[in-house]
C-alpha cells in the first residue's frame, strides 16, 4: 500500500489523539494499541510500516515489546520509534540497547515526530516516501495523490490509483492477482480474482493517451507487472 501504516502504542489518550491526528493529517494511516499485548496481537495480524512505541505502558514495557518484535523474523527490521519521558528515562534509553531505530523524548512537537517518521520510513522503505515516482511518462505524486502522463492530469478512481502506485513501487516485478488483491484491497476484503482484471482494464484506459504505450504487462494466467522492457 502506498499510504504507510503506523501503529501507535501508547496508553495516554491525549498523546494518542495528538499523534494520530497529526500523522493522519500528513497522509499516514494510524492504528492505536493502548497496551503492549494488544500491539503484539495487531502486529501478528498485519505488520505495519512503522511503530511508535511508548516506553511506559500498563502491561509490557515498550522495551519488552521491542525485544519481542526484534526476536521475530517478520518484524526483525520493522522500524520502531521509542517514546520516552524527559529525564532519567531518556538517559536510560540512550544508554540501553533497546533495539529501537530512533527515540523521541516527551514533550515533543508534532512536527518533530512527523519529520522523524518520514526520515525513518525513507531509510526503511524508499518507495513509501513522498518522492514522486516516474515511469513511461507517468508521474505519481504520493503526497498530493496526483497522477500525470506527459504532463497531462490523469484522473483515477481510488482503486486504480492504488493499483498504479502498487505497480510503480515495484517496477518490473510480476505480481499475481492474489498479491495485488492483498496489496491493493487488503487481506480482510474478499474480492474475486477477476476484479483485478476489471480495474487493470480501467487503469490502462485512463493512462492511454495518444502516442503512448501500454505501461502494464499481462503475464497470462499469473498477473501483471509494470513493463520495464523498453
Ligand atoms: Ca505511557
Amino acid at each position: 500500500m502506498s499510504r504507510a501504516l503506523i501503529y501507535i502504542v501508547e496508553d495516554e489518550p491525549a498523546q494518542v489523539e495528538m499523534l494520530s491526528y497529526n500523522l493522519e493529517t500528513e497522509g499516514f494511516r494510524t492504528v492505536i494499541a493502548e497496551n503492549g499485548e494488544r500491539a503484539l496481537l495487531l502486529v501478528e495480524e498485519t505488520v505495519p510500516d512503522l511503530i511508535i512505541l511508548d516506553w511506559m505502558l500498563p502491561d509490557l514495557s515498550g522495551i519488552e515489546v521491542c525485544r519481542r518484535l526484534r526476536a521475530t523474523a517478520e518484524t526483525k527490521r520493522l522500524p520502531i520509534i521509542m517514546l520516552t519521558a524527559r529525564g532519567e528515562e531518556a538517559d536510560r534509553v540512550r544508554g540501553l540497547e533497546t533495539g529501537a531505530d530512533d527515540y523521541v523524548v516527551k514533550p515533543y512537537s508534532p512536527a518533530e515526530m512527523v519529520a522523524r517518521v518520514r526520515a525513518l520510513l525513507r531509510r526503511s522503505s524508499p518507495a513509501l516516501g513522498d518522492d514522486i515516482m516516474e515511469y513511461a511518462g507517468i508521474a505519481v505524486d504520493p503526497a498530493q495523490h496526483k497522477v500525470t502522463r506527459l504532463g497531462q492530469a490523469i484522473h483515477l478512481g481510488p482503486t486504480e490509483y492504488r493499483l498504479l502506485l502498487t505497480l510503480m513501487e515495484r517496477p518490473g516485478r510480476v505480481l499475481s492477482r492474489g498479491q495485488l488483491l492483498d496489496l491493493v484491497w487488503g487481506q480482510e476484503v474478499y474480492v474475486e480474482d477477476r476484479t483485478v482484471d476489471v480495474h487493470i482494464r480501467r487503469l490502462r484506459k485512463a493512462l492511454d493517451l495518444a502516442g503512448t504505450k501500454d505501461p502494464i504487462r499481462t503475464i497470462r494466467g499469473t498477473g501483471y507487472a509494470l513493463n520495464t522492457d523498453d
